[in-house]
This record gives structure tokens, C-alpha cells and sequence, in this order.
């Protein structure tokens, strides 16, 4: 399938099981929250969907192709945002967007139709042309999101994306992304803040490398809201951590 599908996936560093038979699976057109507290495994899954690590256990299949036997071919087909923004601030939005097409062999009239087309998708188009420096976090962010559609990847992959920034420009990402699932590309977002997550949207909740639950965000709701159910899934956990 064109998504994401993750199956029967372990990771330990060391002693400690970071992620533990991890499985579930995201189409084409779904926004996916990741949603667990700290030290659920987000990060850890981020770097083995994104081969900075290998699973000691389970399978990865990106649009078709298995991480671990076509690795080339599956990260092709995605997109990823770190955490941690990675921009060099003394260049325009234009100049970073084209380093960065032509380390997935962009060049000349097809990058450029594709930072416009990636720009436009953000509504960042108008800023292409300002320096990364006078960009506001939430814009430095967006244009992060636009870099990485550059090369129409199948899956979008955002690790928090929104940490440090103020409520409307959190609005306006969520926002924007959702669209983007819409427009048919499988989002994986890991998150711990139940805002950010639309009813419809599907919701994996990870705990200490589990996965608690997986389904459509109303079922999770329930009659007592995201936020309620959220917490009496993962309050043990929390109690045992404070
Ligand atoms: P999250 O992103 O959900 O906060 P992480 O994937 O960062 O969770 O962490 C999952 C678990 O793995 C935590 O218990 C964390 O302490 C542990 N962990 C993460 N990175 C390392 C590492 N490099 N070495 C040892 N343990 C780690």
C-alpha cells in the first residue's frame, strides 16, 4: 500500500525496551496522531521510520517498499520534520528550499516549480525571497513542512512539530497539515497535546513503547472528550514517572 505500515516492531537501547511490538498502520488521505506522554517511544519511532535506526525486531513498510530490504526506495517516498529545526537562518527561504531539492537530485525549472508548488501548499509562497532570520518561529516551521514535500513524498512525517510556538501559528500548522492529509498524503504527527488532533483524524496512543489503542479520534473520545481519555490511559504511567 502507498502508506505507512508499521508491523510487529521492537527497539531496545541496551536494557531498555524503548518500543515493544509496536503495529499499526496509516493510508494515503488519513492524518495519523502519534499521541503518548514523554518517553512513550515517539522519537524512537521517528528514527527507525527515518533509518537512523534499525528495528531488532518487525517490518516497515513505506509506500510498498520494506525499509530494511529497499531502504532507498522507501525513504524517497518521505517526508520528515525533526523536532529540531534545521535551517540556515543567513539564507532566503528560496535558497534553503533549493539546497535542500537538490539533495533529492532536483535542479534548474523542476525545482523551482516544485519550492513554488511546496511554498504555495503552506502559504508560504509570498515569503520565498525573505531571509530565514526574519521569519517568526510559526513561519520557519511551515516553510520546514514546504521543504519537505519538495520532492511529493507518499508520507509526511512531523515529530512535534509545534513545540515552542504560540497558540495561533500551532492553529495555523495543524491546520495546514490537516489539509495536506486531505490532498491524499498519509501524516504521521507525533504529539502529547491533545488539541491538535481533529475528531476525524485517526489517533495511535503509545505508552512505554506500547501501543494502547488505535482508531478514529471520536471512538477514542468517547463520551468524556480526548483530553479525559487521553489521561486515564496513560495516568499510571504518569504517577509512576512523578
Ligand atoms: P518520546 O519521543 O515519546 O518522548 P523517546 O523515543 O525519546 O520517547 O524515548 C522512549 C524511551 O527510550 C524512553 O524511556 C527514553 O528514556 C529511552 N531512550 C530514548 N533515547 C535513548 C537513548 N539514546 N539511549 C537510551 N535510552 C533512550
Amino acid at each position: 500500500m502507498k502508506g505507512l505500515d508499521i508491523r510487529h516492531v521492537s527497539y531496545r537501547y541496551g536494557e531498555r525496551r524503548a518500543l515493544d511490538d509496536v503495529s499499526f498502520a496509516v493510508t494515503p488521505g488519513r492524518f495519523c496522531a502519534l499521541l503518548g506522554p514523554n518517553g512513550a517511544g515517539k522519537s524512537t519511532l521517528f528514527a527507525l521510520l527515518t533509518r537512523l535506526i534499525v528495528a531488532d525486531e518487525g517490518t516497515i513498510g513505506v509506500a510498498g517498499f520494506d525499509i530494511a530490504r529497499s531502504p532507498r526506495s522507501a525513504l524517497a517516498r518521505i517526508g520528515v520534520v525533526f523536532q529540531q529545526p534545521t535551517l540556515d537562518l543567513d539564507m532566503t527561504v528560496r535558497r534553503n528550499m533549493r539546497y535542500f531539492a537538490g539533495l533529492h537530485g532536483l535542479s534548474g525549472r523542476e525545482a523551482a516549480d516544485a519550492i513554488e508548488r511546496s511554498l504555495a501548499q503552506l502559504g508560504m509562497a509570498e515569503r520565498a525571497d525573505e531571509q530565514v532570520r526574519a521569519l517568526n518561529g510559526g513561519h520557519r516551521r511551515r516553510m520546514e513542512i514546504a521543504r519537505a514535500l519538495v520532492h511529493r513524498p507518499d508520507i509526511l512525517l512531523l515529530d512535534e512539530p509545534t513545540v515552542g510556538l504560540d497558540a495561533a501559528s500551532r492553529q495555523a500548522i495543524t491546520d495546514h497539515v490537516h489539509r495536506l492529509a486531505e490532498g491524499g498524503l498519509a501524516v504521521l504527527w507525533a504529539t502529547h497535546l491533545v488539541d491538535e488532533i481533529d475528531l476525524s483524524d485517526q489517533v495511535v496512543v503509545l505508552h512505554r513503547g506500547k501501543v494502547l489503542s488505535d482508531g478514529s479520534a471520536s471512538d477514542l473520545a468517547g463520551g468524556q472528550g480526548l483530553a479525559k481519555a487521553f489521561l486515564a490511559m496513560t495516568a499510571e504511567g504518569s504517577e509512576a514517572t512523578a
